[in-house]
């Protein structure tokens, strides 16, 4: 997949995103800013599903100036996510973040990484599951799951859940969990 671009960033996160890069995606649009985790668990994301580094800058710089000036997000901003590129510093190539770095990477009040299915209040988590149209008995095994520390099984739940198809393999990372989405709605 290679098509993700400034002009379809929308409609691809309100149809493929796992729930973690969704809520931030969102929290970015309404807020125009990101703490350092966020930023690094969604700008991998983006640069590994293929938005280019010239769109990814205007994307990042489109919604943090809309409350900082351009200079500002020049000198303070512009240089992580010219990182993630690997066109500043040590120039690293970066991998997908797997669901087990993300679940290990606990959120503070005020932050928004990390996995919903962990971090989340299970009763918000739930209640986002209904909001999305999941299915009672889908919402109930997402519940025990939870309950029981299988995060990755969950949100393999309401993958299938979600796109009403027959459960498959557990997702293992935010990056598979696009794909797989793609695969099945194109
Ligand atoms: Fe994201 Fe993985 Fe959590 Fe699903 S299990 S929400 S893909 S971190």
């Amino acid at each position: 997949f290679n098509n993700i671009n400034l002009d379809n960033i929308n409609e691809i996160a309100k149809l493929h995103y796992p729930l973690c890069m969704k809520v931030i995606h969102d929290v970015l649009r309404k807020e125009h800013h990101l703490k350092y985790d966020c930023k690094m668990q969604y700008g991998i994301f983006l640069k590994c599903l293929g938005l280019s580094y010239e769109d990814a800058m205007v994307f990042w710089k489109t919604e943090f100036t809309k409350k900082i000036n351009q200079d500002w997000f020049d000198r303070k901003y512009a240089y992580l996510f010219k990182h993630q590129y690997g066109k500043v510093g040590g120039m690293i190539q970066y991998r997908p973040y797997s669901c087990d770095q993300i679940l290990n990477n606990c959120p503070h009040a005020g932050q928004y990484h990390g996995c919903p299915f962990k971090h989340w209040d299970i009763d918000k988590l739930l209640q986002k599951c209904e909001d999305n149209g999941l299915e009672f008995g889908d919402i109930n095994d997402i519940r025990t799951l939870v309950t029981n520390n299988k995060f990755k099984e969950a949100c393999t739940v309401y993958f299938y859940g979600s796109h009403k198809v027959i459960r498959g393999d557990i997702i293992s990372s935010p990056n598979e969990y696009f794909e797989k989405s793609y695969e099945i709605e194109s």
